[in-house]
Order: structure tokens, then sequence, then C-alpha cells
């Protein structure tokens, strides 16, 4: 077996017992591999061993890599942050993005999404850790932000994310990843049907599936630490 391979039978095993742990089913949460800055080889090779979906932040090498696996059948996420002036780029190769944080972008995406291709999947990005960290939309602009996004043509809100500072303190990552799922259980109680939590990484996705996660982004514990930062 790759090395690739038998790290992600191993995250499939953290998933599976985090699961069960929290008296969930573990086909309820399903793996994106993030596989930014690594090549399109590293993809083939979790591909090979059942890999289906892959999250990428950088539009660019993102789309280099889409193109070069266009055989492959795979699913693809954007999950870091986008500047308006690449959304074509995001609204033409991918099936999801993870960081919708403005209604101006979601109007470019509607506008820019061919109509050839089902309705781009979407997740709001909150920011649930107040101060420390910018990412993400504040939860009182939360409510405002979907009314917009719904409706609009060619996309589909399908649920929320974030991304928790750093910590190592589980109980504090759950509360900010709790926060997560109280926010959605909110819009759902308004009349959304929100199914998607993307929340959980490589050194927090137990505390995330504990609260309720359906997708964890995993990189490094698939991959490996990633060896060149990124402009
Ligand atoms: C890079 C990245 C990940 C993966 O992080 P790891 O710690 O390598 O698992 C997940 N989500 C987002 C938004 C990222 O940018």
């Amino acid at each position: 077996m790759t090395t690739i391979a038998s790290r992600l039978q191993a995250v499939r095993g953290r998933i599976a017992d985090a699961a069960r742990r929290h008296g969930r089913n573990p086909e309820d949460i399903s793996l994106l591999a993030v596989s930014k800055t690594w090549p399109a080889a590293a993809v083939r090779a979790a591909a090979a061993a059942g890999q289906r979906s892959f999250g990428e932040n950088y539009v660019q090498e993102a789309v280099a890599k889409i193109a070069a696996l266009a055989d492959a059948g795979l699913d693809w996420h954007f999950i870091g942050p986008l500047q308006s002036n690449k959304s074509g780029e995001v609204a033409m190769a991918f099936q999801w993005l993870h960081s919708l944080d403005r209604a101006k972008l979601a109007q470019r995406l509607s506008r820019q999404r061919p109509a050839t291709l089902p309705a781009l999947n979407l997740c709001i990005q909150v920011n649930v850790s107040g101060e420390a960290s910018k990412s993400g939309i504040d939860p009182p602009a939360l409510d405002a932000l979907a009314d917009q996004v719904a409706g609009l043509p060619g996309l589909r809100l399908r649920g929320l994310m974030c991304v928790p500072e750093p910590s190592d303190d589980a109980v504090l990552l759950r509360s900010r990843f709790a926060r997560l799922r109280e926010l959605r259980d909110g819009l759902n109680g308004r009349g959304f049907a929100l199914d998607t939590l993307s929340m959980g990484m490589s050194h927090d996705l137990e505390a995330a599936i504990a609260e309720g996660a359906t997708i964890v982004r995993v990189g490094t514990a698939i991959f490996g630490e990633r060896v060149y930062p990124r402009p």
C-alpha cells in the first residue's frame, strides 16, 4: 500500500471511531482530502485508494490540477478565501465552494455558473472565534447573507463552514463547532434545509464530529506536512 493509501485508511478509521463514540453513523460524514500544494500525482494516488472529493485553496494551482485529472471523475471543492476577480474560474471548474462570505461574490458566481452544469453547492463561512479569527462572516450577519443567497440561480446553499483558531483545547474547539451547528439549526428553523456542516481538519476532526460535522477537510494527515508555503 502507498503511504497516501495507508494514511487515508487511518483517517477513515479516525472518522469511524469518532462517529461511533458519539452515536453517529460514519456514513453521514464525508472526507474531503485537501490537496493544496500537492501535485496531481498525489491526488491520483489518493483517488486510486478510493478518495473522490478533493479540496483546494489557490485558484491557479487548482485549475491546472483539475484539468490534469479531468479523466478521473473527481469532485472539487474550493475551500480558501476567494477574490472576486477569480470567481469565474471557480464557477466553471468546481462542484463546491465552502468559503462564501459576501453577497457580491454569490451574485457573481450565480451569473458565471454555466447553465449546463448542476448548481454550485455553497457553504457560508462563519467566524465562530470572534477576534481570534478574521475569516468568515460574523454570526449576526449570517441570516441576511443566507437570505440573499437563497434563490440565486445556479447556486445551492448547502450549509455552513468554519475554521476555528488553532488550539489544543478540546473543550474550546467543541464550543466553536457547537456554535456553527446552532447557527445551522437556527437557519433551518427559519425555513432553510441545510444538510452540511463543513468543520474539522487533521488535528480537530474528532471534536468536529462530536458536534455534528458532515464534511471534514483533511490535508496533512493524508498527504503529509505541506512542504512549501504558498504566496
Ligand atoms: C489547508 C486547509 C485544511 C486542511 O488542513 P490540515 O490541517 O492540513 O488538515 C482544511 N480547511 C481549510 C479551509 C484549509 O485551508
